[in-house]
């Protein structure tokens, strides 16, 4: 059975359960907060983001961002797209550099918007900067494997 797998957007935990039951409006494990299946990007601090990466069996897009920044503005509902594409595969994930800066840091990130994926707790891969969706599709979906039974 295909597993879909959702960041709880409240206390940012993975949660994972059979793909037919994102239709049921599940709530999270640890919080019962409602998870929101629909695939928007989650906001999450250095923090949690460390957490994640360690931790998920699935893929992690990550968008360093900040408000100011136009580009990433043009970005984002482009990313959102693709998130919405690959719900219960993929976390797409946004860190506001103004806030958080430790983990791009970290990273090298000098100018953004700044596109990290992490597969198995490492770096898959890095592109910078504005492109349309269709890379982003290209990018991602080889990473994307299919759910084990
Ligand atoms: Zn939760």
């Amino acid at each position: 059975m295909p597993l879909s797998h959702f960041v709880c957007p409240s206390c940012a935990s993975i949660n994972r359960f059979p793909k037919e039951r994102a239709a049921q409006a599940p709530a999270c494990g640890r919080c019962k907060a409602p998870l929101d299946v629909s695939g928007a990007p989650i906001h999450m601090n250095d923090e949690q983001l460390q957490k994640l990466i360690a931790q998920s069996p699935v893929p992690i897009l990550v968008d360093f961002y900040a408000d100011w920044c136009g580009p990433c503005r043009t970005l984002s509902p482009i990313l959102a797209q693709l998130s919405k594409e690959t719900s219960g595969q993929l976390f797409v994930i946004k860190v506001d550099t103004e806030r958080d800066q430790r983990v791009a840091a970290s990273l090298g990130v000098q100018g953004i918007p700044a596109v990290f994926l992490f597969k198995g707790g490492k770096l898959a891969d890095k592109a910078v900067g504005l492109r349309p969706l269709p890379f982003w599709q290209q990018w991602v979906y080889p990473h994307l494997a299919p759910s084990p039974a």
